[in-house]
């Protein structure tokens, strides 16, 4: 008899967790799983904004997928998947092979959700792969140098848009990382500048007062300009406009004001609610038997009203699941409910402060910063256990990694 096919699309907190759980709960010759990634390294999008800022080294957060797997268990593919037909079952790749699938996972993550704002699809950075967030980092020595020839002030002016959960992690780790690259051009650090803008009346807008308060007194501390109730307009090459005409002048603005699910969804055949994929109770499409889709595409209403945010939590949650239930499919056995316990949210302000909210308690300061390392070592733990986390500390080699991919 043939092996059930499982794919998997995208090899994110998601897609790669339940391929890893699949390993453990399948048996031999159950089923033919493979996962599909664009690229053939898993990036630990929970740190991007450190690449940006040149605060981390590509290999802390970049891993080879093939280290991650057991390749005798799951097949990799390293592809861009460019549709998706529900009805005939197959997904295509960009290379034109088409895949033949008994069981999906559609795991595809995020995009960054530009509001449609007029310039900053074409001229703002954006947080979203490593690749992009890569170019930060690039962009940001490059303005370095050419400051060297022209004098012209803006390209010392580093704009970070959108001062939710992203923003604050992206200014936080602009202050440690810029004075550090300055040194390379000799351009002393008090020129730089680096501006917050925020539609909402603050920074976290969702956050406690205590905690706004605390984080605007690092960002204070930091040396950020930070504009509250400052909507943006229009990003060209060489300035922002905010509401009222104000006019920045600044050749990197750093793009961090929400996402939306991946938007290959959309023409799937696939019911779509809120731009995303609603998921039943067990985290399988609605209305279909054989689709299952977690993390940032996926719509899970937590009660009638809200639905579950895009986190890196949800998706590590709803993977754990989802393996079971690809398992239980498989065998025809009843499938388990999924329930989300939030554990909290922590976000780091560079590398000593933080700020966050775990059950009842209000954390800042270096305790909260120990925290989100340790959010961040367990997570390592879940992918690949204590020897994942020596080896990521320890800064020891992982195979080779082409981190040249587009996007
Ligand atoms: P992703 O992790 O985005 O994975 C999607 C995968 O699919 C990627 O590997 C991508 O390359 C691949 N892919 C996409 N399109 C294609 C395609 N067409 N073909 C093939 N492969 C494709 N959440 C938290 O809970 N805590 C945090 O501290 C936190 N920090 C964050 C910091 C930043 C800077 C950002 C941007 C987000 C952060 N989040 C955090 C949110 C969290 O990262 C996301 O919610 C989480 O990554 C979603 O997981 P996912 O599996 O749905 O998608
Ligand atoms: P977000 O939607 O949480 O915040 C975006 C911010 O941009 C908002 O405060 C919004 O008011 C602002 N904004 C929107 N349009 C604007 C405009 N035109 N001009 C100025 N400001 C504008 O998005 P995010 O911070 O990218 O987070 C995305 C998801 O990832 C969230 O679910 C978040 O919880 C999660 N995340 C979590 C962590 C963590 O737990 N440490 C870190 C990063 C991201």
């Amino acid at each position: 008899m043939n092996k059930p096919k499982v794919f998997i699309l995208g090899a994110g907190y998601g897609g790669l967790v339940t391929g890893t759980k699949l390993e453990k709960i399948l048996k031999s010759g159950e089923a033919d799983v493979t996962i599909v990634n664009k690229h053939d390294y898993h990036y630990i999008t929970t740190q991007l904004h450190k690449i940006g800022a040149g605060t981390a080294t590509d290999t802390k957060v970049a891993l080879p997928i093939s280290e991650l797997i057991d390749p005798s268990k799951t097949n990799f593919k390293k592809a861009m998947v460019s549709s998706i037909n529900s009805s005939s079952r197959r997904v295509t790749l960009d290379t034109g092979e088409v895949l033949e699938y008994d069981y999906l996972l559609i795991a595809l993550g995020f995009e960054v959700e530009t509001y449609g704002i007029p310039g900053i699809k074409e001229h703002a950075f954006q947080i979203r792969s490593f690749r992009s967030t890569k170019a930060i980092y690039h962009q940001i020595h490059k303005q370095l140098a050419l400051y060297k020839e022209d004098l012209d002030p803006s390209r010392l002016t580093f704009v970070v848009a959108g001062g939710g959960f992203t923003g604050v992690e992206m200014l936080g780790e602009l202050a440690e990382g810029i004075p550090a690259l300055c040194q390379n051009y000799d351009i002393p650090s008090d020129l730089i500048k680096i501006i917050a803008v925020e539609a909402a009346p603050s920074v976290l807008p969702f956050f406690e007062e205590e905690s706004i308060d605390y984080t605007n007194r690092v960002l204070e501390k930091f040396n950020i300009d930070i504009r509250t109730g400052a909507k943006i307009l229009e990003c060209t090459p060489k300035m922002i406009t905010l509401e009222n005409n104000v006019e920045i002048p600044t050749r990197t603005v750093i793009w961090s004001c929400g996402v939306k699910a991946n938007s290959i969804i959309q023409d799937c055949g696939l019911p779509i609610e809120k731009v995303k994929l609603p998921v039943d109770s067990m985290l399988r499409v609605q209305g279909m038997e054989n689709v299952f889709c977690i993390g940032d595409c996926a719509l899970f209403m937590k009660d009638e009203k809200s639905a579950l945010p895009p986190t890196a939590q949800v998706a590590l949650q709803e993977a754990s699941v989802c393996a079971e239930n690809i398992a239980a499919s498989i065998r025809k056995s009843p499938l388990k409910l999924f329930e989300y316990h939030h554990k909290g949210s922590v976000a780091s302000i560079g590398n000593l402060a933080a700020v966050g909210k775990v059950g009842k308690f209000r954390l800042s300061g270096l305790f909260a910063a120990f925290m989100k390392k340790v959010i961040e070592a367990r997570y390592l733990f879940i992918l690949g256990g204590p020897a994942l986390i020596l080896k990521q500390n320890l800064n020891l080699k992982h195979g080779s990694v082409k981190l040249a991919a587009k996007n």
